[in-house]
């Protein structure tokens, strides 16, 4: 792309004082790529946004309306959003849009997942967010990020510890309550027996029997032993 627009400009004879240094040229071609993605994407938007006697009504049945689009000097369609008051740099509080659905939109998103070293989803959103508001982003990054063979290879396996064997007391029949577990649940707050006093601690003591899961619940006053007893 950088070859091409070097040989536009060659051809037009619009060669400038100062050649473009590499950054600025990068920026160049992101910034045509874009353009002919939108192009592809968003005919009907653009010439609405070019048009100066335009309405907001006239976006009514676009997906971008909620973006609050406009056209900047460079003639890409931004974000509008709500962050014009910020220190941001401009390209972050207005980011270019693209759709999820144009190859460019996964272009994108392969560069910065191999640029940020191979991040995860959430990183990959909210770097590509300081210059791109890709629509339908979400699925998009996830896509890029699962079919990425280098982090699939990576991915750790968590060891699953084996569970020991259960108890006899567990497995063997025997008279309810023989063996039983004990919990307390809790604090409740009880009603007062004393009038105009307010809301007493208890607790709930649970057990289990070992053998057939059976339940007995009593109420306990508080955390002490003779409570417990
Ligand atoms: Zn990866």
């Amino acid at each position: 792309m950088g070859y091409c627009l070097k040989f536009i400009r060659l051809a037009q004879k619009k060669t400038p004082k100062v050649s473009p240094n590499a950054s600025r040229m990068l920026s160049t071609i992101d910034h045509a790529l874009a353009r002919l993605a939108q192009a592809q994407l968003y005919p009907d938007e653009l010439a609405l946004l070019n048009c100066s006697t335009r309405c907001e009504k006239d976006l009514k049945s676009s997906p971008l309306k909620w973006l609050k689009p406009f056209m900047c000097e460079n003639g890409l369609i931004r974000v509008g959003g709500r962050l014009s008051n910020s220190d941001l740099p401009e390209g972050t509080k207005h980011p270019i849009v693209v759709s999820a659905n144009h190859p460019l939109a996964e272009i994108i998103v392969t560069y910065y997942h191999k640029l940020l070293l191979h991040a995860g989803p959430q990183l990959m959103l909210s770097t590509i967010r300081q210059k791109y508001w890709i629509i339908g982003a979400r699925n998009l990054v996830r896509r890029v990020y699962h079919r990425c063979i280098k982090c699939f290879r990576q991915k750790p396996i968590l060891i699953q510890q084996a569970t020991a064997d259960l108890p006899k007391s567990r497995v063997s029949p025997s008279r309810p309550f023989s063996v039983s577990g004990v919990d307390y649940c809790g604090p409740v707050y009880l009603k007062s027996a004393v009038r105009r006093h307010g809301p007493v601690k208890a607790y709930i003591a649970i057990f289990v029997c070992f053998a057939t899961k059976a339940v007995h619940i009593e109420l306990v006053s508080d955390l002490s032993t003779p409570a417990f007893l």
